[in-house]
Formats: structure tokens, sequence, C-alpha cells
């Protein structure tokens, strides 16, 4: 049955507050299967298992510069004289062994040949050419072991370099990449279903009649969910009539791991998302969060797949999105999401916070200094997709936030670019 607040005493019913709503719906999210991916195709997918490198980087000692490989005991002091006896470029390693008074050319990325220990710069040597057989004369004695990176000195083989739960990137690619990996284990995207509720809704590219909307949050949320890594998969609209949605649902095309639904979500008469789920039988939470906007969440299974009924309104919709799908979603793909926060100096007034955490549209900018600057939009209506679009930022106000003056700092949640 659902659970509705109780009213404590003579106050207002009590909300529930943002992190416990959080808390309580990752709890329930783990990912199911690991698959093989390719290197090349990982970005964004989340390591399965630990990875230990194949191979040490660099294999070899390799020189780190342009010049001679020649033997410490050979150079005291300025003015030495060797004999070039060779060369050893990248790809292409000398075999022999530099003995008493020889000098090997190097190059970049070459081997470090066998009885060398330091290297000179080429511009820190007189040579009579650039051919074996050549005199060079050191103008700078040098130090043990310079311009030498020995082998190992980056990645050593069989250590473990990345662990399970990261998020590929692709400098993280190019280190798997490199200690000798074409494949890693990740877990399979999840896939979660997008349902929209309302007579009211219309789908994209339809004109609207009479009374009625285009329905945005789906294509929203669709987004939202393919650019978080997972796979959306659009269940439709669900009309306001009892045993919509749970038809809806169970009508899906492939397995889901997660139920997303917008709107119905209230306790009028048209809205049914409620008790569509208590008549499917599964356990539900119908919770009144601390927030602004995104009063109303549900929260449940229906036929064992997770469910989180995100309110109607757009902006509502969306806001919760960030707050509650995204970390839901990196629950679901094996890593988390925790969503960074700055401070930034207000650069308006704002009138004492209630009993709700308010998430303000804002633009976030930066004053000459560098120093990050955020001003809440003036129209706050959660139905505003425009106002919500132009954003690029949310001003987090805590619950019972005291009144603040343009010049103090605040917590500001920037927006992703992407969503
Ligand atoms: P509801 O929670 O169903 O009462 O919806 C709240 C508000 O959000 C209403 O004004 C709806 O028209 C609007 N709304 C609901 N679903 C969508 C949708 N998919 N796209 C755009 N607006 C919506
Ligand atoms: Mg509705």
């Amino acid at each position: 049955m659902p659970t509705r607040d109780a009213p404590a005493g003579d106050g207002p019913p009590p909300l529930l507050p943002v992190t416990d709503a959080l808390a309580r719906i990752l709890d329930a999210l783990a990912p199911s299967q690991a698959e093989s991916c390719a290197l090349r195709d990982v970005r964004g997918r989340v390591l399965a298992t630990d990875i230990a490198a194949r191979l040490s980087l660099p294999p070899a000692a390799v020189s780190a510069m342009d010049g001679y490989a020649v033997r410490a005991a050979d150079c005291p002091a300025t003015g030495t004289a060797l004999k070039r006896v060779g060369e050893s470029a990248a790809g292409r390693p000398w075999d022999g062994s530099v003995g008493a008074g020889e000098a090997v050319r190097i190059f970049t990325g070459a081997v470090v040949p066998n009885g060398a220990d330091p290297l000179i710069l080429q511009e820190d040597v007189t040579a009579t050419g650039d051919t074996d057989g050549a005199t060079i004369t050191v103008n700078e004695a040098p130090r043990d072991g310079q311009f030498i990176r020995p082998a190992g000195l980056d990645v050593t083989a069989g250590d473990i370099i990345l662990t399970a739960g990261t998020v590929m990137s692709a400098r993280l690619i190019a280190l798997a990449i490199s200690a000798g990996h074409t494949e890693v284990s990740v877990w399979r995207r999840p896939n979660v279903g997008i349902l929209s509720t309302g007579d009211e809704l219309v789908i994209p590219g339809s004109t609207p009649g009479p009374g009625q909307i285009i329905s945005s949050n789906a294509i929203y949320l669709s987004a939202f969910v393919a650019a978080c890594g997972a796979v959306p998969v659009d269940l439709g609209i669900a009309r306001d009539k009892p045993g919509e949605m749970l038809a809806r649902v169970r009508a899906a095309p492939t397995q889901l791991d997660l139920v997303v639904t917008t709107g119905g979500a209230s306790v009028g008469v048209h809205d049914h998302v409620v008790d569509d789920l208590s008549a499917s039988g599964t356990e539900l939470g119908f919770w009144k969060i601390a927030m602004r906007p995104g009063k109303p969440l549900i929260h449940g299974r229906i036929d064992d797949i997770p469910l989180l009924g995100l309110p109607g309104n757009p902006v509502s919709s969306a806001v919760c999105a960030n707050i509650f799908l995204r970390p839901a979603i990196a629950g679901l793909s094996g890593g988390n999401h925790s969503p960074q926060m700055i401070a930034a100096r207000l650069a308006v007034d704002l009138k004492a916070n209630d009993r709700r955490q308010d998430y303000l549209r804002a633009t976030l900018d930066y004053d000459p200094h560098g120093h990050p600057v955020v001003t809440p939009a003036r129209k706050q209506d959660s139905s505003m997709i425009s106002i919500y679009a132009g954003a690029n930022a949310l001003v987090v106000r805590p619950p019972h936030d005291k009144a603040r003056q343009a010049g103090d700092m605040v917590m500001v949640m920037p927006l992703d670019p992407l969503l």
C-alpha cells in the first residue's frame, strides 16, 4: 500500500529529506550482468573488474632525449673524447655493449644500450661527424643515470592500474591500451523505460488541439538517460485511466532495469500512477520530498522492476532527474554519481527559505578575477521550461536557509552542459 506522510500533531505533514529519498532509491539498485567491451567503444562504461597491467611501461630503459649513451666512468670531467660506435633509434635498438672510451648515438624513445649509465644531450658534446667512428668530445660532465627513463617507470606489469567501478574516460582508455589490453569487462548498460502520463499530451510532431500540449518530458528524459550511459526505452503515453500505465510497462519491447514515469503522481482523480502500482500488488512509496521543485515522487517496483515516478511539470521532472535519476542510473551501471557542488557569490538578495530544499534555476558566470558569481532567474515557476533551458546551474538552498544578500556565498550545482 502507498505510504503517505501522516500529519504530525497540528503542524504540516513532515517531508522526506532529499538525502534520505536518494539513499532509499539507491539502496535497491545494483548492476546485473558484466560483458566484454572493446576499449575503442568503452568510453562512459563502468568497469566490472579490476584491471592489471599486462606490460611494463616503458618495457625497457629508454632515452628521454636526443644525444649519446656513455659510461659515467669515462666522463669524470669535461673535455673527455669518446669514439662513436653505433646508433640506437626508436624501434631500432643497438644490440652491442658500450665499452671503455665508447659512445652510442641515441634518440628519444630508443632503448639504452647495455653498459651505458648516463646519457649526454647532443647540445653538450662536440662531434666530428654523425657516423660511426666520429670523435665525441664531452663539454658537460653527465650526472649518473641522467635522461634515462628506467623500465617500469610509468607502469609495472601485474600492477592494478584501474579498479572495478571506474567510469572509462578517453585518458583511462589510453592507459589500458598502453598496458596491453584491447577489451575489458564492463557492466551492461541498463534499459530505462520512459512513460509519460496525461490526457492532454500529444506526441512531438503533431499539432496540439484545444487543451493539448506536446509531451516534452519523454524526449528530454530519453536524451538524459542516453547521456548518463543507459538505453532509453520509449513506453509512450499512458492516458489518464486506471490500468493504462501498468499495461504499457508490461508491454515493454525489452527487459527493463528501471521504469521512469512523469506526471499523474499526485492524488487528483485523474492521477492513476499510485493506484495502478497499488493494484499491481508491489511495494510502493509515495513520497512528499522536502524539495522545490519536485515535491511528489513515487518510488517502488512494478513486477519487480524498480520504478521512479517523477512529477509532470517539465522543470520538476528535469530537476528530479538530476537529483535522483542520474545517481540511480549510475547505481544500475555499477558506478556512483555525486553531483559536483561549488561555492559562488550571489549577485542578488534572496529571501529566507522555507522547509523545502530549493533548487533555483540560475546563471553561473565568472568575474574578471575568475571567481564564480551566480544569478538566480527572477521567475522560478516549475512549469517554465524556457527558464530551465536558459540556466546553466542550480543554486541549492538548504531547508530554512536564512535570508541572503548579494555578495554572500551560496552552494551551486552546475548543470551538465549535455543535460
Ligand atoms: P500532472 O502531475 O500529471 O498533474 O502534471 C503536471 C503538469 O505537468 C501538467 O501541467 C501537465 O500538463 C505537465 N506535464 C505532464 N506530463 C508532461 C509531459 N510529458 N510533457 C510536458 N508536460 C507534461
Ligand atoms: Mg497528468
